[in-house]
């Protein structure tokens, strides 16, 4: 083994160790941003050591093409909202399965003649998961941009279809990996494992996608570690399989939060009722009581212990640094706050942590869904903030619910809640919420900033 390719081997596993670390740095918000900081300087290693290979394609043209997207990258981080993180996401693992698919063909087309068989299942592994990747992201990031309707497609026999589309990948793989070394096999897999991901990903609607987007990003990890395998590059197998096993513990994590099984979410196109109930009448359940801001200050005034529930509307509206200082004024007034958040509020994992961090909302005041659930009894008022379906009591109490099963926040048993949001419309799964009509509830209708605002403007000394 030559010296460079010692160097090489140990800037890798320096690489990996940094990952590790990110990863662990990762798990919480205290030290996120240091592991955000190792994860950089792991892949600065990494692309650093791999451009000094002996490799086919000139460093100055790989250099000239990272720059271009490094740039395309930025300017992409930069605008994007957060609301629009999970599409943006989604996106990217698209271009993960995309650029395993072109490198598999590449690793055919310059080498496919002189390898074997095991090279050659490696390739049709690579391009074959990549394929699922490409098509299940970009279908996932149309779904959540709001460009292809949130509803499962339930074809009748979707199950066989699935059965079926899999055992001809398996075929195709057979034929093109055996000693036939049949290259339309390779395409014909491709184009199945390709209908496979967009069939599996139209199949997930309602409060699924959070799930689907980690199974994706579990996805793209196992497609660039096959691409390791493929290229024989070990760092490319260890970040794969991180990214890989990382996803499919987030996914398992988020199951177990919706009370579902995994299997249940892929297979199950769970939230079909929520597309094929009769729309909801305004009104048909009852009549909503409403709040002012007034009010709801006179009210927060009197608090002991005040619970703040933040959903996917609080990011909307970027309500996060005025909630901060409603928090404060109180906790200066000496009312005890405190934010529950639920494991799939908003639209993306930790999607509320990371905007009551930006708002500088100290981490101890902010807990989990199992962490203050059973406080609800002893709060007198929790505000809700842009939530629907994370406090949707129907998921307990109605079978018939699309939800039914989902562990949601309990705020109905506080002595008063209060829901924020600009009308009676439904969430995300599309279900109707019985909460606004139980007498314990009142409506503060208004765009969330705005209401908090106003109840900010309330509660100052004048
Ligand atoms: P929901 O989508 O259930 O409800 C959000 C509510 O916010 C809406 O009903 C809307 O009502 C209100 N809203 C929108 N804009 C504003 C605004 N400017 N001001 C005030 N309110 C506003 O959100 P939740 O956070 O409760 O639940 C998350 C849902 O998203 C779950 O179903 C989850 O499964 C799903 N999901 C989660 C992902 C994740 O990873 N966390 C990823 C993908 C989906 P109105 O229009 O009346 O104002």
């Amino acid at each position: 083994m030559t010296t460079s390719a010692v160097l090489v081997g140990f800037a890798y596993l320096a690489a990996a160790v940094l990952f590790i670390l990110s990863l662990r740095g990762l798990s919480s918000q205290t030290t996120s941003r240091r592991g955000n900081v190792y994860g950089i300087f792991g892949m600065a290693i990494a692309v650093v050591a791999t451009l000094t290979l002996p490799g086919p394609v000139p460093n100055g043209l790989i250099i000239g093409a990272i720059g271009i997207g490094a740039v395309i990258g930025a300017m992409m981080a930069a605008r994007v909202g957060m609301t629009q993180m999970p599409e943006l996401v989604a996106l990217l693992h698209s271009f993960v399965g995309l650029a395993a698919v072109l490198v598999g063909y590449a690793h055919e087309l310059s080498e496919g003649a002189h390898g074997g068989t095991v090279t050659r299942i490696e390739v049709y592994l690579d391009v074959l998961i990549g394929a699922l990747t490409f098509t299940g992201s970009v279908l996932a990031f149309l779904k959540l941009k709001g460009s292809v309707s949130g509803r499962p497609l339930l074809l009748p026999g979707r199950h066989v279809l699935n059965l079926a589309l899999l055992l001809g990948s398996i075929a195709c793989g057979v034929l093109y990996a055996g000693s036939g070394h049949v290259f339309a096999a390779l395409l014909a897999g491709t184009a199945l494992a390709g209908v496979l991901g967009m069939h599996l990903v139209a199949g997930i609607g309602g409060a699924d996608m959070p799930v689907v987007v980690s199974m994706l990003n579990s996805y793209s990890g196992w497609t660039a570690s096959a691409a390791g395998f493929m290229l024989g590059n070990d760092l490319l197998i260890v970040t794969g399989a991180l990214v890989g096993s990382s996803g499919a513990i987030l996914s398992a994590i988020m199951c177990r939060a919706m009370n579902r099984s995994i299997w249940n979410v892929i297979f199950g196109g769970f939230g079909a009722e929520s597309g094929t109930a009769p729309p909801q009448v305004p009104g048909e359940q009852g009549e909503v009581q409403e709040i002012d801001a007034i009010a709801l200050a006179a009210a927060l005034k009197a608090a002991k212990h005040v619970v703040i529930v933040p959903g996917y509307g609080m990011a909307v509206s970027r309500a996060q640094h005025r909630v901060r200082e409603l928090s404060d004024i109180l906790r200066g007034m000496g009312v005890q706050v405190r934010f529950a958040i639920h494991p799939v509020a908003g639209r993306l994992p930790g999607h509320m942590n990371v905007l009551l961090a930006e708002a500088n909302v100290p981490y101890d005041i902010v807990l989990e869904m199992d962490e203050i659930n059973h406080d609800f009894p002893t709060t007198d008022v929790a505000i809700v903030i842009g939530a629907n379906d994370i406090v949707n009591p129907g998921a307990e109490d109605d079978p018939s619910s699309p939800i039914y099963g989902m562990p949601v926040l309990q705020v109905w048993k506080s002595r008063l809640v209060v829901v924020n949001k600009r009308s009676r419309a439904t969430g995300y799964a599309g279900v109707d919420n019985p909460l606004f009509y139980k007498p314990v509830t009142k409506m503060l209708f208004g765009d969330s900033r705005d209401a908090m605002e106003k109840v900010v403007a309330a509660l100052k000394p004048r």
